[in-house]
């Protein structure tokens, strides 16, 4: 059989993707949007923008787009974001658990109320939302539950100890959640990015640069050489693509795995 990869297993199905408001959770959902799956989106922003976003999406992919600003360190609105996304646009088929924070400081100085938000938003969430649409998934034959981790929940780096602890976290969970969905016709994988030119790592780089006394283009080339081989950013569209990828017929016995798009950090 050919074309495995090219057959869509999206179209009319209906799709939770976590932080979408933002970065790479927003090109994740308008990819899934454009390949026919009704959408929940989710975050924080501007309420006239994200009605935009909403508004064109709808319009531009003749799909039916919703938006919940669920706060996802509160495990109730979790909840009730996907049983509104069921009620609503039907059952969830598609669960991109995305929606990330970062903070960084040496472990001494690491503010507890960071601790608990990291945690809670990149951790405890994806739990709170799987345990939500697994059972649903389970009993139609057919789900794909995509966290959104990091190379950071494959090796850790300095300054980092709550998303690190999160991501390593959240890869253990992806395991789990596969091999208890294993031979249901769902799937669990992780995607595990290095660096990714986002508003996230955009902090990131502005607190390099000022630290060092240094410019911003100067910072992003340094922040590159340390860790990422490459020397390039993954894009967020290629982060899309391996959703999409994983969505597909190809990828229908993949699970438990971590898909490094890390330009070889890992590999070192
Ligand atoms: P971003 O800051 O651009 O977007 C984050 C999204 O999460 C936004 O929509 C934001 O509103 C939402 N969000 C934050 N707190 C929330 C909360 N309490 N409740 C609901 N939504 C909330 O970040 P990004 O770079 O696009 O990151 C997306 C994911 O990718 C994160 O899980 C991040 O850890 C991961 N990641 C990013 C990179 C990178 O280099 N940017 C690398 C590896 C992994």
């Amino acid at each position: 059989m050919t074309g495995t990869v090219e057959q869509s297993t999206v179209r009319g199905r209906v799709a939770v993707v976590t932080g979408s408001t933002s970065g790479i959770g927003r090109t994740i959902a308008r990819t899934l949007a454009e390949s026919g799956a009704g959408l929940m989106l989710n975050g924080f922003g501007d309420a006239g923008d994200i009605e935009a976003q909403r508004a064109e999406l709808e319009r531009r992919c003749s799909v039916r787009v919703l938006y919940s600003d669920a706060d996802m360190r509160r495990p109730e609105q979790v909840r009730t974001m996907l049983s509104r996304a069921g009620d609503e646009l039907g059952p969830v088929d598609i669960l991109v658990n995305n929606a990330g924070i970062q903070h960084t400081s040496p472990v001494e100085a690491f503010p507890d109320q960071a601790w608990d938000d990291i945690i809670g938003v990149n951790l405890s969430a994806a739990f709170h939302a799987t345990k939500a649409a697994v059972a649903g998934m389970k009993q139609r034959g057919w789900g794909r539950i995509i966290n959104i981790a990091s190379v950071h929940g494959l090796v850790a780096s300095v300054d980092k100890v709550a998303y690190v602890a999160a991501k390593h976290g959240l890869v253990g969970m992806t395991r789990v959640v596969a091999l208890e969905t294993a031979g249901s016709g769902v799937t669990c994988n992780a995607i595990c990015p290095g660096w990714v030119h986002t508003p996230l790592v955009m902090a990131q780089i502005e607190a390099r640069a000022g630290a060092a006394g240094i410019a911003v283009e100067q910072a992003t080339r340094d922040l590159l050489l340390e860790k990422q081989p490459s020397g390039a950013f993954t894009t967020a569209e290629e982060i899309a693509g391996a959703v999409l990828f994983l969505c597909s017929r190809a990828a229908a016995n993949m699970t438990g795995t971590t898909l490094s798009l890390d330009g070889g950090w890992s590999a070192q």
